[in-house]
């Protein structure tokens, strides 16, 4: 039985919109996305364009009027409802620029529900541009096909974060130092994975974070990962023992029998 192609293709553009997006609501789009759908992919009325609102799910639209600066678009059909994603979260202690702006589109691909940069006395980064990752972490979502934005969280001193711990969720510390291999502690629930800066944590912050009755140090191979190397692999590892990668991507489910 050859399977039927998806519907609607998958290669329509996808945005991420603030508004809430209902059955035959009229959305204006004007700026930056406007710009996108109407001067670079030129989109004419009559085109389709998928949109998630991270609330009520995924809707396909249609372009009903393009101006310069504004294109008006009207909601069709809904394609589905916003996923539930594994209660996953990140922190990480910010390094360079660039790579924590890497590490915040990988975490948003690898399916995160939310990037917590944490503040340790190595940390070499003193502000994190939040506002700039959630820009990264929604252009990955707009890609990867969620319908749920991870959360960015504001940055945390990691003295903060440990004292205010939660109870019902673990704590998985990546420490280059040694630890259970991260699979063999990785299972559903509430989780959370800790990745230090380059220059690693002190002493004094590994006692403190291992005295977290929830903390359990996990390692990630023999070798010194950097930073961002460490975030992206516990958090795949993580994905496929504990979170949601047995799961197809949404678009490309094959029709049944396949
Ligand atoms: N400066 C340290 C390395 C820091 S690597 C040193 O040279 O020893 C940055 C972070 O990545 C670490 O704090 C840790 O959270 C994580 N990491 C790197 N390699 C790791 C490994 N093999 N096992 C567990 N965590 C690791």
């Amino acid at each position: 039985m050859p399977a039927t192609p998806a519907w609607p293709p998958s290669s329509l553009p996808r945005l991420y919109v603030e508004q809430p997006l209902a059955q035959d609501a009229l959305l204006m789009l004007d700026g930056q996305q406007a710009n996108y759908l109407g001067a670079v992919l030129r989109l004419a009325p009559g085109a389709q364009v998928k949109l998630f609102d991270d609330r009520t799910g995924e809707w396909l639209s249609e372009i009903v009027e393009t101006g310069k600066k504004r294109i008006t678009l009207r909601i069709a059909a809904h394609l589905g409802e916003r996923e539930a994603v594994p209660d996953l979260w990140l922190l990480f202690a910010p390094i360079k620029r660039g790579r924590i702006d890497w590490i915040a589109e990988k975490a948003s691909e690898l399916g995160i529900a939310r990037l917590v940069p944490v503040l340790t006395r190595r940390t070499i980064v003193d502000r994190v541009n939040t506002e700039r990752l959630r820009a990264h972490m929604i252009e990955a979502a707009e890609q990867c096909e969620r319908t749920a934005l991870p959360e960015m969280a504001e940055p945390l001193k990691l003295e903060q974060l440990l004292r205010d711990w939660p109870a019902d969720r673990v704590l998985l510390f990546a420490d280059e130092m040694g630890g259970a291999p991260l699979t063999s502690v990785a299972e559903p629930g509430p989780a959370a994975i800790l990745i230090g800066p380059e220059g690693g944590f002190t002493d004094e912050e590994r006692a403190a974070i291992r005295a977290v009755p929830q903390a359990k140090p996990v390692a990630l191979g023999p070798r010194i990962l950097r930073a961002d190397t460490a975030a992206v692999a516990a958090v795949s590892l993580w994905m496929a023992v504990a979170g949601d990668w047995s799961r197809a991507p949404r678009s490309r489910k094959q029709t049944a029998g396949e």
